[in-house]
Parts: structure tokens; sequence; C-alpha cells
């Protein structure tokens, strides 16, 4: 995000990939993708390709973690080597622990963990290519796979990014629109009960601004939530 203004990502209403302001990425989704855990999903999210695969609940172990009240949820985000452009070194680093701790947040507001306690339920994220938008096609991924495990949940998360570009409010950033654009936000709600479980800003917007990203997030996050509807029941009519 260099806030690089001179690099025209948006021109005469039409962005760089050929989005109008307030258009979504291509979304594919797919449920069952992997047959070792309980649960797993593949989202592909314009460029971005993530694959999530959850175990649990089962019985957290060293002990000392454990909590006598409710589950564990963790949530491990990594990036492969070769997902982008300089090869990704291996290994967590802050950044990923940092997504990994704000979605483990959000999973935890919508998973029944009173239902499970003193166990944990592991959330592991593979991005396996990256190009923006990466922790909401993540944690949008990790929810459709707590969902083909059959945890119980009281709501899904669906994740979307807008921001600010050229001085244009738009929706779900590419790379060019993250590296030069002005501002992100990506925002996580649960779209039965519409709380916002996570939301983050890199850039500088004005209020009016802000709370037009903002909006305009959650309207994508609902679009996303539809296709994730469609492909929850899809799984289940070829389950039965
Ligand atoms: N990126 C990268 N190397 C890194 C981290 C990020 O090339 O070590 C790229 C990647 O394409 C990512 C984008 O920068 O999707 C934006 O990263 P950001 O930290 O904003 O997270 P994201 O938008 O993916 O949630």
């Amino acid at each position: 995000m260099s806030g690089n203004t001179d690099m025209k990502l948006i021109k005469n209403g039409v962005r760089l990939d050929g989005r109008k302001p307030e258009e979504l990425r291509e979304i594919k989704m797919e449920l069952g993708v992997l047959k070792r855990p309980q649960g797993s999903a593949y989202v592909e999210w314009g460029k971005n390709k993530v694959i999530a695969a959850v175990y649990g609940p089962r019985e957290l172990h060293p002990k000392f973690m454990q909590n006598p009240t409710k589950a564990v949820v963790r949530y491990t985000y990594n990036m492969a080597p070769f997902s982008v452009d300089d090869r990704k070194r291996p290994g967590p680093d802050r950044r990923s622990v940092e997504i990994s701790k704000i979605s483990s947040e959000a999973l935890t507001a919508v998973v029944e963990t009173e239902d499970y306690p003193n166990t944990v339920i592991d959330v592991f994220v593979e991005v396996l290519q990256a190009d923006a938008g990466t922790r909401c096609a993540a944690l949008t991924c990790a929810s459709l796979a707590l969902a083909d495990a059959g945890v119980p949940m009281k709501d899904m998360v669906v994740a979307c990014a807008a921001g600010k570009i050229n001085d244009h409010i738009v929706l779900d950033l590419g790379k060019e629109e993250d590296n030069f654009g002005q501002a992100d936000v990506p925002v996580a709600i649960t779209p039965l009960s519409k709380d916002i479980v996570l939301l983050q800003m890199d850039g500088k917007l004005t209020r009016d601004e802000y709370s037009k990203a903002l909006n305009l997030a959650v309207d994508g996050a609902m679009q996303v939530y539809e296709m994730m509807k469609k492909t929850l029941i899809g799984s289940l009519n070829r389950k039965e």
C-alpha cells in the first residue's frame, strides 16, 4: 500500500482487470477436497488459491493449554514459498502470526465452543497462490471447511475487503491495487447476525470514505455468502 497515486489504477470507472468499482473478482469454491481431515475446502478468488483443512474437536495437548469451559479454535495461516513473486521464506513470520490470531478470533465467535471443553479445533489454511486479499479468501475458505467438517456453528464467517485507489472507493482490491492504492479494509462478518468479527485498515481514509468502504465490504461479503450457501447446498445434495 504505497499510496502512489501516479499509477493509473482506474480509468473512466474501469479498473486494471476490467472490473467496475463495486465488482468482486471471480470466485470458485469446492468442499471436501482432502480425504484425511474431517473437513476441507478450496477457494479460488481471482488469482488467489487457498485450501483449508479442519481437524477436531480433539483433546488439546499439552493439557495446560486446555480451556475447561470451551474448545480452543486454532488457526494456522501459511503462505507457500511459491505463492508469491519473490519466494516466501518457509515458516511463520510476523504477518502470518497476526493473520492466524485475528482469524482464530473471528471463527471462535461462531463455533459452538462451549459444546467441546478441553478440546482444540485445528484449522490449517495454505495459500498456494497469493494475489492480494488472501486473509479474506483464507477465512472464507476456513469457514467452509468447518461446515464441511460438521463442526457446530451459530453462523458462518465470510470476509471481503474494500479500499481506496486513485481516490475511488472500490471493492476487493487486486494485487496492483493493493500495492499502489491508498487504503485496504479487510472485513469479516457473520452473515446471519451481521456482526463484524474482523476489521483492519491499511492506509488512510476520511470518516466518510471509511464508512463507504465498510458498507461496500459488507455488501461484497454478503455476495460471497450467497456463493457459500450454493456450495454448501450442492455438497449436501451430493452426500444424499
Ligand atoms: N505478499 C507477498 N509476500 C509476502 C506477503 C504478501 O508477495 O510475504 C503479497 C501477496 O500477493 C498478498 C499481498 O501481498 O496477497 C497483500 O498482502 P497483505 O499483507 O495485504 O495481505 P492480504 O491482502 O493477502 O490479506
